[in-house]
């Protein structure tokens, strides 16, 4: 089959050359050939010198996701070696390559120079999400040799291998939502999975629903930050007298409560009180759920004392809070996507702020906050921007301990700075 030729136009050069992944219909000359949705292309300058290759969506504003800057044939080959690389950086961890309940992002799509292909590892189960067409177009493929591959590494094999394709992303690609088996087994209601605490050789435990969970079931961005709260409550607070008081908002299966109750209890033997705050029942009964899994049978104190599941809207509940005067020594707030493009910034930040003052107004002295947005269209500076007014507008006074961002299974491409969409701030506030 001959591939077909797209055509840049002159003046949009620079980015190509700067390999950045996508290029937009409005920066496309012509095109030579009758490619269909999904296939390779190769693109051209208009003199007709190579420049890379990529496949095709007429569908979509960004018609063309690209591949590679060499002349090189997209092959089964092709693929199974940037699979492999992406596969071999993750499992270069031994606590992922080791650990049979490990949870990682094996594939972060455009930032591991696989546009469109998101693969995340549950145990041992994987959850793939289609994210374009062409992806979509070969994803039985790429199941496949995942798992060719995987198996290859891992001596705990996968049992198989399940789509989420049913993000938002896809209208704009002209695709409907896809779920169901690619490979293999069908997964269970609930895959547990453990995280490393860092506190000693602990580690926390969550069942994942990966058939009807957020995205691919759990927020894996945030465990190298969950560990990091687990540590912070166990070793940079005083713990008061009647132990920690913690607010997860918008904890969903529990997240940051359950670590902050591990390192609660490393603090003090009196851990305190950990409040999860979220608007989904079926979250907050996984939570209840996954608080057991890691404490039962092995806690000194009675942990079913010391955690709350509060069905709310955080917005209302902060309110009532700060009426109430209630303090608290921790607050995670990592709230869901305010912004999902551009034109939604402004009213995005408005959110943002008044949520970080909310949380500023209930920190006790010298208290630590995490604070995070998921949004891709405010940046690291906006967002300390608005932390920062929200903090000055409280009277209070906070300093940075740490910048927070998503662990190193989602590497960001340096050609590609939307893939930088996590970011936080861990405060101490005064
Ligand atoms: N911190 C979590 C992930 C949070 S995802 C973790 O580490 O696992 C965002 C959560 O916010 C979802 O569970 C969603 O149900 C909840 N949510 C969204 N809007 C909300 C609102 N206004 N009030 C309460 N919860 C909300």
């Amino acid at each position: 089959m001959i591939e077909a030729k797209i055509v840049l136009q002159p003046d949009r050069e620079k980015p190509v050359r700067n390999q950045h992944p996508w290029v937009f219909s409005r920066a496309i000359q012509s095109v030579n050939g009758a490619p269909q949705m999904g296939d390779v292309v190769t693109l051209v300058n208009e003199k007709g010198k190579f420049l890379a290759r990529g496949y095709w969506n007429e569908n979509s504003q960004i018609q063309l996701r690209l591949l590679t800057w060499q002349d090189e044939a997209i092959t089964e080959a092709w693929w199974r070696s940037r699979i492999e690389r992406a596969l071999i950086a993750r499992l270069s961890d031994p606590e992922r390559l080791n650990n049979p309940r490990a949870a990682y992002r094996a594939i972060n799509a455009e930032n591991d120079f696989l546009p469109g292909l998101v693969i995340d590892v549950y145990a041992n189960f994987a959850v793939l999400q289609a994210l374009t067409a062409g992806i979509d177009a070969r994803k039985d493929m790429l199941a496949r040799l995942f798992n060719d591959v995987y198996n290859e590494l891992v001596d705990h094999p996968l049992r198989g291998v399940f789509e989420r394709s049913d993000v938002d992303a896809r209208s704009k690609e002209g695709l409907k939502s896809a779920n169901g088996v690619l490979i293999g087994d069908a997964p269970p209601d609930k895959i547990e999975i453990h995280e490393a605490t860092g506190i000693d050789d602990g580690e926390v435990r969550y069942f994942v629903d990966v058939q009807r969970g957020h995205k691919t079931g759990f927020y894996l961005d945030q465990r190298e930050n969950r560990a990091l709260a687990a540590h912070a409550v166990a070793n940079a607070l005083i713990p008061p007298e009647d132990g920690i008081r913690m607010l997860n908002l918008f904890s969903y299966t529990g997240g940051f409560g359950i670590a902050g109750l591990y390192g609660a209890a490393q603090a003090s033997e009196k851990a305190g009180t950990i409040v999860n705050v979220d608007a989904s029942n079926d979250a907050l009964e996984l939570a209840d759920e996954n608080y057991k899994l890691t404490f039962d049978g092995r806690s000194e104190f009675d942990y079913t004392k010391q955690y709350e599941l509060i069905q709310a809207d955080v917005f209302d509940y902060l309110r009532d809070q700060v009426t109430e005067r209630q303090k608290y020594d921790v607050i995670v707030c990592d709230p869901p996507k305010f912004a999902h493009n551009a034109g939604q910034v402004d009213r995005a930040a408005r959110g943002y702020k008044d949520l970080n003052l909310q949380c500023f107004k209930l920190m006790n002295e010298g208290g630590l906050m995490m604070t995070f947005s998921c949004s891709g269209a405010i940046s690291r500076d906006l967002f300390q921007k608005i932390v920062f007014g929200a903090l000055a507008d409280s009277g209070r006074q906070g300093q940075i301990l740490t910048q927070l961002g998503a662990g190193n299974d989602h590497p960001v491409a340096l050609t590609f700075p939307e893939g930088e969409y996590l970011k936080g701030l861990l405060l101490r506030v005064y």
